[in-house]
């Protein structure tokens, strides 16, 4: 092997370097312009600069890049030339270039692209003659100095309410020649364009517009590496993980032109649907456009095909004879062409085994293909998608399941609008339904705005003209996002859809004006911060907060849970509380319940009442009177848990808070509860001030309370044996497990374990039958974790309490962490916050090691986790491979959860 390494690629007809299995070096985009040479498919000719040159500019500068692949590229534009035919910088027939970025995973209109490079003065006169259009070569002479002005040179508007310069210029000219379309322009209008712009640039960024093509070139491609590094990009990555340390390739391919008449368009399709999953090839183009003009949906395109064509028209309200002779679609426009997109299309997705996003341009009458990805899809789509093609026999079972995001899944539970409701609600609006869901939210026109609001716990539905990327951050915390303008795949409907997130886009009648913030449809005006509601599967505004309901979960959903249980070995349990939690879970699929905290019900109606005369108890008497109140109360809830999991295990918890979180801390309240209690406001006062503690989390808590007060550990044993045996007596096969919490000790333990089995004796005794019950304990203290295998000689179970053991061996208190974590997860501290999920390299250490123990001690014990890390498919994962039995999350993350260890399970054994 040669020591100089390859930085630069070649893709075309006669000869292509890379293939798809190199998206790390090449990017995504350059892989699959390679794999798509290698296919046969009729691809522009260009060249791929590696990621591994955008380490060298970040960390060295374009000097040094320009050093590493001069030669290079040189040589690699001499290849792009012959694919051609034509020189680059020649001005009879020039060969123009487009540069983009393409980084590993797609970053969709995140960084930058220039496209027409290589035109001037000369050139431009060439373009004219080569291709008998002189308006088109102005035309596309002035898109490059906008473009390359702006991305390269820096030209932007300086606020958010300033127009963009160059647009401010074309506006102006078109007053002066009382003109309204761009296309009104004539030639001449277009050159004194171009003289306009070169003005401009000279008087606000003090350079010349570069006449050198290849001056161009290296200030385009700079460019691309700079823009891995601008804010949008940077948010993008935050949102989706990707590593800053991945860099960006650069691809630098032949220009087609898509406008350069009615025989020539530009499109974006999908070769299924990516809102639905629907198995229907779709998808939008332009007649005489270029490829950006889609995507930035400033024009309204049309439908690929003839199917798509009719149920757009249907929505859009436009008549079959209307939609026939202004907007057919391209399957009847041009046949031949549509035939080599389909065959195009079918070729690509056979290929990869997956849904592809393709662009493609039409040059008067031939077919290129500028781009294919796998297609960003909601969760609904990923689901249906996976499951259809394994139907179809494309992919098998194992592949379907990794397909689909644990975390997607959380689109399909989310709520939709209710049916009753709907029909009651006033429709202000249509628009295209871009991504699927329900929302309801305050209008906010700007998308720091919407981040302000929403930082205040507003709901907001983010309303724009049409989004840009620079919106991303606003648009990913709005609850819906509407676009007056914009067909499906416009940027607000690609990023939406990729988001999850509900959006309805290209609501023609929706005039946003923001100057005055406020929005006017059918004659009627909404302000910012009115209410509306958007429905994003059919594409319906409604006034005001139109309620909603639960999701139901369709047939797919269901087959690719049924899946998951094929191939995990986890079980999956949930924390519920109360019955309708558990049923829910069940629903679910939750095999079981595996934390009930049994201080949540402590709450709930008359019991704080009780709850407080027990705190405010001077003796055990007092305490006991108050518990025997609540006994019946607690004992209700267990038998309705009992009853909901029939056949499956209940883990219930002792009681476990500080008991200060059961008095109120203000005097209004305190007043409230002292005349509740007929006792003076001092008493009340004195109460809580005993109950202060400076580190409630370590303080007294846990079985700390058990043990000092252990009348209570007998009344909530009482309450779940004598909750087993009724309903026992029911029928119900009842399998209880009590749990005690936050042990450090051995002697902690057996202490309350001999008040747990003492009391169940004594139930038993009484009601003169039995019933089998396990005594275990949560594994949350360092301490516990460590001494596993002489807790593991008592205990019948463990089950780890992630959040106390990140809280206590992290040293970062669960209540504070707020404070800096933020900002240490900015700055690289760690890489995932330690509460969500769970810190493997450290805290995973004191789990392993009390599971390895604890094994010792007990084969066979049963292990689970409890903690919030249980419903984190990251977290599962670890689980899954220190051995645990099962985890434990909340019931709408259980089928998360499933799909989590299904995954976990596939991926120990590749
Ligand atoms: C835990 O600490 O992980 C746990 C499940 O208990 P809690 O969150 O109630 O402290
Ligand atoms: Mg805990």
């Amino acid at each position: 092997m040669s020591n100089k390494t390859k930085n630069v690629y070649v893709f075309g007809a006669s000869r292509t370097d890379g293939d798809a299995t190199m998206k790390n070096l090449l990017g995504g985009k350059g892989a699959n312009l390679a794999e798509m040479c290698r296919l046969g498919i009729v691809v522009p000719p260009g060249l791929t600069i590696s990621t591994e040159v955008c380490t060298v500019y970040t960390e060295h500068g374009q000097d040094a890049v320009a050093k590493l692949i001069e030669a290079e590229v040189r040589e690699s534009v001499a290849f792009i030339e012959k694919e051609m035919g034509k020189k680059f910088g020649d001005s009879s027939d020039p060969l123009l270039l487009s540069v983009r970025s393409g980084s590993r995973a797609s970053m969709p209109g995140m960084m930058d692209t220039i496209l027409n490079l290589g035109l001037n003065d000369e050139a431009v006169a060439g373009l004219a003659i080569k291709a008998n259009n002189e308006r088109f070569a102005w035309d596309s002479y002035r898109r490059f100095i906008q473009m390359y002005g702006d991305v390269v040179m820096g030209l932007k508007p300086v606020s958010k309410e300033e127009h963009d310069p160059f647009e401010v210029v074309i506006d102006m000219l078109k007053e002066k020649k009382g003109v309204e379309l761009d296309t009104d322009l004539t030639t001449d209008d277009l050159k004194e364009l171009v003289q306009r712009f070169k003005g401009l640039i000279r008087a606000r960024i003090g350079r010349e517009f570069p006449t050198d093509p290849w001056e161009q070139l290296w200030g385009s491609v700079m460019a691309v590496f700079q823009s891995w590094n601008n804010d949008r990009a940077k948010v993008y990555r935050e949102l989706n993980d990707i590593p800053d340390a991945w860099g960006t390739a650069v691809n630098v391919q032949a220009m087609v032109f898509g406008n350069l008449g009615d025989k020539s368009g530009t499109g974006v399709a999908f070769t299924r649907d990516a809102g639905t999953g629907e198995d229907l090839f779709n998808g939008e183009f332009l007649i005489n456009a270029q490829g950006e003009d889609v995507v930035a949906g400033t024009r309204t395109p049309q439908q690929i095909t003839l199917e798509g064509s009719r149920r757009w028209a249907q929505l859009a309200m436009v008549s079959e004879e209307d939609r026939r002779n202004r907007f057919p679609s391209l399957e009847e426009l041009m046949p031949d062409i549509y035939r080599q997109l389909l065959e195009a299309e079918t070729k690509l997705e056979n290929h990869y085994k997956d849904m592809q996003d393709v662009e493609f341009t039409i040059q008067e009458g031939r077919l290129w293909m500028l781009q294919t990805r796998s297609g960003k899809r909601t969760g609904a789509a990923m689901v249906r998608i996976a499951m259809e093609m394994l139907r179809q026999g494309m992919i098998d079972e194992k592949e379907a399941l990794r397909r689909v995001g644990p975390d997607r899944l959380n689109e399909l539970l989310h709520p939709v609008f209710d049916p009753a409701a709907i029909k009651k609600a006033r429709s202000i609006a249509h628009g295209l339904p871009a991504s699927p869901g329900a929302a309801t939210g305050q209008i906010v026109f700007f998308a720091d705005e919407a981040e302000e609001w929403v930082r205040k716990g507003k709901a907001v539905i983010l309303v724009r003209q049409e989004t840009s990327p620079e919106d991303l951050r606003g648009m990913s915390v709005a609850t819906g996002i509407l676009t007056a303008r914009g067909g499906m795949t416009s940027h607000a409907a690609v990023v939406a859809r990729g988001m999850g997130k509900c959006c309805i886009s290209g609501a023609g009648a929706v005039r946003v004006d923001y100057h005055a913030r406020t929005m006017s449809v059918g004659g009627e005006t909404y302000k910012e911060g009115d209410w509306i509601s958007l429905d994003g599967s059919t594409g319906d505004v409604f006034e005001g907060q139109v309620p909603t309901k639960e999701a139901e979960l369709t047939g797919d959903f269901g087959a690719l849970m049924e899946l998951t249980d094929k191939y995990k070995r986890l079980g999956i349990r949930a924390n519920a509380d109360t019955p309708d939690d558990a049923k829910v879970a069940r629903t679910f699929g939750a095999k079981g319940i595996g934390l009930c905290r049994t201080e949540h019900m402590f709450f709930e109606g008359d019991r704080i009442k009780a709850v407080r005369e027990m705190i405010l108890s001077e003796d055990e008497t007092g305490r006991r009177k108050a518990l025997a109140k609540l006994l019946p109360m607690q004992r209700g809830d267990f038998e309705g848990l009992f009853r909901e999991m029939s056949g499956l295990a209940v883990t219930i918890r002792l009681l476990d808070p500080p008991l200060h979180e059961f008095v109120p801390h203000d005097e209004a309240n305190q007043k409230i509860m002292a005349h509740e209690m007929n006792v003076p406001l001092g008493v009340i006062k004195m109460r809580v001030d005993d109950l202060h503690e400076f580190n409630p989390m370590m303080g007294h808590r846990g079985c700390r309370l058990g043990i000092t007060y252990p009348e209570i550990t007998e009344m909530q044993t009482r309450a779940i044996i004598e909750a087993a045996l009724n309903m026992k007596a029911k029928g119900i096969d009842v399998k209880a497990e009590i749990m005690v919490p936050l042990v450090g000790t051995v002697r902690e333990f057996n202490a309350q374990a001999r008040v747990i089995r003492k009391t169940a004796d004594a139930v038993f005794a009484e009601r003169g039958e039995k019933i089998d019950y396990m005594v275990g304990t949560m594994i949350e203290t360092p301490r516990a974790a460590l001494i596993a295998d002489s807790i593991g000689q008592q205990a019948e179970f463990f089950s780890f309490g992630t959040n106390d053991l990140t809280q206590m061996a992290m040293g970062f208190s669960r209540d504070d962490a707020g404070k800096f974590l933020p900002s240490y997860l900015k700055d690289g501290m760690y890489e995932r916050d330690p509460f969500e999920s769970i810190d493997q390299k450290g805290v995973g250490l004191l789990v392993q090691m009390a599971v390895e123990k604890g094994r010792t001690a007990r084969p066979g014990i049963k292990l689970g986790v409890c903690g919030e890390h249980g419903g984190d498919p990251a977290s599962i994962g670890f689980f899954h491979r220190t051995g645990l039995d099962y985890v434990s999350c909340s019931p709408f993350r259980v089928p998360i959860a499933r799909l989590a260890a299904a995954q976990a399970a596939l991926d120990e054994g590749s």
